[in-house]
């Protein structure tokens, strides 16, 4: 799906089919080299005076099919760099998608950058495109983009979330749950638990444990992780472990980022405290490529309707994944109007763990998905 993959083939001095792509404010410079990882040819883009947006090597959106596709490439860099994805759609639209992020290389070694993207439904084209967004370089070569089966667990599974430990959780959330017997798993925010009337209160998050949810962590005061000292950062991940489990029993094994916002450094730490961390990326957790550090969800919005979450089921139970679906707010209109963006209707919510209940998936938190699939991971 890739034209001239290994950019052996050239019009003058350029790779034929490929050209140099970029936006914000950054000086790149594109390089069509005389070396590669396989063959005579690579190529390369150096940023620097590096502020925003991003550089790469990109080539023109080719027909592609619904499903799942597999990108490789091999590459060499200084700094972290990211896949995305750019889908043109039956409607003229294109969509943009992350993919993955690779970390630096060592020295002339090459390494392969891996990710797998789910091409969705009404999807015409797509382009996949490794770019680099700081001050450093990357060399690119050998690029593939193959469709993909997932390698699946012995069943598909699901897992409802819900982030911040709103009241309306309890209120409106914790009704739903009890009337289709699902056990759901809520990350709280340790510092505004009994911070009434927004958040619930110690005996409230101790119903919905009695009931059979499980309780997890999303920090002390709900920051940005990626911008604190490490010190801060540590009071953060243990100190509202340590809270979770005085008040509640621990232990407290799963973690879930505010704003999804995380970097290598956050994930070494949290590691420290927690069996998973849950950002917000899209996607399912698989048995070959899950990751417990980095766990892939759907997400639901204003805007997400049953019919939806009963594609996102279905797809689990095709490819026997794993299926983690956040939600925030769950009631008619959010207390602050700037969450309307995450924000259920509560028969939205209803209609929707009908589905679950009735997906055929098992049905189960966090912890226990866990449990279930650790022994079941393909490395
Ligand atoms: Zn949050």
């Amino acid at each position: 799906l890739v034209p001239n993959p290994g950019l052996e083939a050239a019009d003058a001095a350029t790779p034929t089919s490929w050209f140099a792509s970029g936006w914000g404010d950054n000086t790149a410079t594109y390089d069509y080299l005389n070396t590669g990882h396989a063959g005579a040819h690579s190529v390369t883009v150096t940023v620097s005076d590096y502020s925003t947006g991003d550089a790469n090597w990109g080539y023109a959106p080719h027909a592609i099919s619904p499903g799942n596709y597999e990108f490789t490439d091999w590459y060499q860099s200084n700094v972290s760099t990211e896949i995305d994805a750019g889908v043109a759609m039956q409607d003229g639209s294109t969509q943009y998608f992350y993919v993955t992020k690779v970390g630096p290389t060592e020295g002339n070694t090459w390494n392969q950058a891996e990710g797998v993207l789910q091409i969705p439904q009404g999807a015409v084209s797509a382009t996949f495109f490794h770019l680099i967004a700081a001050n450093g370089y990357l060399t690119t070569d050998d690029y593939a983009v193959t469709p993909y089966t997932p390698a699946p667990f012995t069943r598909g599974l699901v897992s409802v979330t819900f982030d911040d430990g709103w009241q309306n959780q309890f209120t409106n959330g914790l009704p739903v749950m009890q009337k289709y017997g699902l056990h759901a798993t809520y990350y709280i925010i340790s510092g505004s638990i009994n911070d009434t009337p927004d958040y619930m209160t110690v005996a409230e998050i101790q119903s919905l444990k009695n009931a059979g949810m499980e309780i997890g962590s999303h920090t002390v005061t709900h920051p940005d992780l990626t911008t604190l000292s490490s010190t801060q950062l540590t009071n953060e991940l243990k100190n509202s472990q340590t809270t979770l489990v005085s008040d509640f029993g621990g232990p407290i094994t799963d973690f879930a980022y505010p704003y999804g916002a995380y970097t290598s450094a956050t994930q070494a730490a949290a590691a420290q405290y927690y069996q998973t961390q849950r950002s917000v990326e899209s996607g399912y957790n698989t048995a070959d490529l899950t990751n417990l550090q980095d766990l892939k969800v759907q997400n639901v919005f204003n805007t997400t309707t049953p019919a939806q979450v009963q594609a996102w089921i279905n797809q689990a139970a095709a490819d026997r994944s794993w299926l983690i679906l956040v939600y925030h707010v769950i009631a008619v209109s959010p207390a602050d109007p700037t969450d309307t963006q995450y924000t259920t209707q509560p028969p939205d919510l209803d209609a929707e763990m009908a589905e679950v209940k009735n997906s055929g998936l098992g049905v189960v938190t966090v912890n226990r998905a866990v449990n279930e699939i650790t022994p079941q991971l393909i490395h």
